[in-house]
């Protein structure tokens, strides 16, 4: 049985929208941008949404936003996808990567000693869809030694007054804490809507605001609409209508806006998003939840609290007590029976591009852990209950066979998950 790892939601209500948007005969940056960042707003009650080309453009630009230089440092978790460490390189900053916690998310202790006068700003990282504890993380960047330490260096950096929270909430479209929208919780979050995500623009991405009171959303989203167009004053369509040719470059800003075309696959997928792509995600979250967890060799993922839930865009099972090796070895067999899987995430010092610049898996003994252990299963709205048998089925085999042994059924004492 072939069974693909994640593939793009597409059905009719996206072809209609995208035809949509080709009749009209305007394909980039215009209606259906707003309409989606409209509804992006909606679900998540944030005080402003720009949609940009990728999370990567959409981090490169509030790091350039805040005034991130040479000299400053970004405090991340060595557990993410290299994009999170790329963008802060790419403002000729520095990645100071930290450690994670058992359920994947930054380790608050650990940010709290890597911060140093340099520290500009923080991204958390809510891998497959669960929430990192944002509350943590502002209670220790508003500890007043840790103010103190803070130097503003720009204009936003005087306004903020404090290190920066932001969220790469890449995989955590719909996930809540304290029953709303997590991405709440941050200053800044960032969403990606790259075609493996659980809502996909092809390539794309969401800057979502929620700075403080002090800030003037308007005219941000302005500045920022602006960023996205090299620094232009007048958008296409505004450009488009007769008479509107003169414009002016106000700043040196990037291009990363996103096409209509783009936004259009999207705004069909979010659209329904709430009401039946995550709950069916969620569904098969439980389904898998249940298969797995009277086995003891199983190590389930956090999927929610009495604080948090999450998105259910991952299902990184974690297998106890084996090596890496032994986890390579499960992964070939389960892929020899065409289900594909995937590792979330090789973390960061592992990879030549890191090594190079000196980091060593060695300081980062729990993202290793986890990496050692992890198998991503297939999860989307499209996954048939036959299929996702075949996958439990596949899984339990796979790891018998590696293991050698019989794997035992826990005792029938109720765990608490
Ligand atoms: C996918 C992903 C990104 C990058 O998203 P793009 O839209 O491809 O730039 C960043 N962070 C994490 C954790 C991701 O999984």
């Amino acid at each position: 049985m072939q069974i693909p790892f994640s593939p793009p939601y597409i059905d009719q209500g996206v072809v209609d929208e995208v035809v949509d948007t080709l009749k009209t005969n305007w394909i980039t940056t215009g209606p259906k941008v707003i309409a989606m960042e409209k509804e992006i707003v909606k679900l998540t009650s944030t005080k402003a949404a720009i949609c940009v080309n990728s999370w990567t453009s959409g981090a490169i630009l509030m790091l350039k936003w805040f005034g991130i230089k040479p000299g400053d440092e970004v405090i991340i978790p060595a557990y993410t996808y290299c994009a999170t460490a790329l963008s802060v390189l790419h403002c000729g900053a520095t990645p100071v990567m930290v450690d994670i916690n058992r359920d994947f998310c930054i380790d608050p202790e650990a940010v709290y000693k890597a911060i140093t006068p340099k520290t500009k700003a923080i991204f958390a990282v809510d891998i497959a869809g669960w929430p990192c504890d944002y509350s943590k993380l502002m209670e220790i960047i508003n500890r007043r030694g840790v103010k103190k330490l803070f130097r503003a260096e720009s204009l936003k950096q005087t306004v903020l007054n404090r290190i920066l929270l932001i969220a790469d909430a890449a995989h955590s479209l719909g996930a809540k804490t304290n029953g709303h929208a997590a991405a709440l919780e941050s200053d800044v979050a960032i969403f990606s809507f790259h075609a493996v995500k659980n809502v996909t623009t092809a390539e794309g991405g969401c800057i979502c605001l929620n700075l403080p009171g002090n800030f003037d959303i308007d005219a941000e989203y302005k500045y920022l609409k602006m960023y996205t167009l090299n620094g232009q004053n007048k958008n296409a369509l505004e450009k488009a209508k007769g008479g509107g040719w003169r414009y002016d470059i106000l700043f040196q800003g990037l291009k990363i806006n996103m096409p209509d075309i783009c936004a259009a696959i999207g705004l069909a997928q979010i659209k329904k998003y709430e009401t039946l792509l995550l709950p069916m995600r969620k569904a098969i979250a439980l389904k898998y939840k249940k298969a797995f967890e009277d086995f003891e060799v199983f190590e389930l993922p956090p999927l929610f609290d009495h604080k948090r839930e999450s998105s259910y865009h991952l299902f990184p099972l974690r297998i106890k007590n084996i090596t890496e090796q032994q986890r390579d070895q499960i992964i070939d067999d389960i892929v020899s029976k065409e289900v594909v899987v995937n590792v979330h995430f090789v973390p960061l010092p592992m990879l030549t591009c890191f090594k190079n610049l000196g980091y060593s898996i060695h300081d980062f003994p729990m993202s290793y852990n986890q990496y050692s252990r992890e198998i991503s299963l297939p999860i989307y709205p499209q996954l048939s209950d036959a299929k996702i048998e075949f996958i439990v089925s596949t899984v339990i085999n796979a790891v018998k066979n590696a293991m050698a042994s019989k794997i035992e059924k826990k005792e029938k004492i109720e765990i608490a998950f």
